[in-house]
């Protein structure tokens, strides 16, 4: 198969879940996640109409060429240590996975140094995994409180990678309660925009899930680009 033709598969799936759930396409964001593949890969599937992308290593994406064409971007999706934020804040329109005040406080300074504003999404450990990063739950509202302080950064929403699990039933539960948790926090006024939530929610094997759940943007690797060299 080639990259086109699993955008493609994937774009009919998509939408065909939104129709089934009442939501509309158009209100739902196809992520690919192009870590550890080519720069070409990126070209072949910009040629197939995909312009946005996920990169999860900054030394990486530092050296692919982000800056290809003014229609395409990046979302940040891996961990940022804090002195690599001014590259964050350089390369990227979006991070999804802000999980602490430290490393919002070091982009907010290099993006003000850069004249830029950066949406965020925060990461959520919805299921408590001890492999997973994020914050807890429980502490989305004050990190979001403190965040509010921050002239540069606009959090949008929430992002999660739910425990792995063979039971559908519990990582729908997941889905679920991030959206639950996302609502919660946009009745509190936490979010830039509580209109719009943002939750980025789902891969490869579990975004029709997502999608009937609330997702906004589902974060596809693997089903786009092929296993990872
Ligand atoms: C790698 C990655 C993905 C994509 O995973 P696939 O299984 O290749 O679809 C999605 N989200 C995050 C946070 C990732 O690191």
């Amino acid at each position: 198969m080639t990259i086109a033709s699993n955008i493609e598969t994937i774009l009919e799936a998509m939408a065909a879940t939104a129709r089934s759930c009442g939501r509309d396409p158009a209100s739902i964001r196809l992520l690919a996640v192009s870590k550890r593949h080519p720069c070409s890969s990126i070209e072949e599937a910009m040629k197939a109409g995909q312009c946005l992308f996920g990169e999860s290593y900054i030394q990486e994406a530092a050296t692919k060429c982000l800056d290809m064409d003014p229609s395409v971007s990046f979302h940040f999706i891996g961990h940022i240590q804090s002195n690599k934020a001014k590259q964050a804040a350089q390369l990227f329109t979006m991070v999804e996975s802000l999980d602490r005040y430290k490393l919002a406080k070091a982009l907010n300074k290099h993006l003000k140094a850069l004249g830029r504003t950066l949406d965020v999404l925060i990461q959520v450990n919805i299921g408590h995994d001890p492999n997973k990063s994020g914050i807890a739950p429980e502490e989305a509202p004050e990190l979001l409180k403190q965040i509010s302080a921050l002239s540069q950064i606009r959090p949008l929403g929430l992002m999660t990678i739910p425990p792995r699990s063979q039971d559908r039933t519990e990582t729908r539960l997941h889905f679920k309660n991030l959206r639950l948790l996302g609502q919660d926090l946009a009745h509190q006024d936490l979010f830039y925009d509580n209109a719009n939530l943002e939750l980025s929610m789902g891969m490869s094997s579990d975004f029709t899930m997502a999608i009937e759940e609330g997702a906004t943007i589902i974060r596809i690797g693997t089903a786009i680009f092929g296993d990872r060299p």
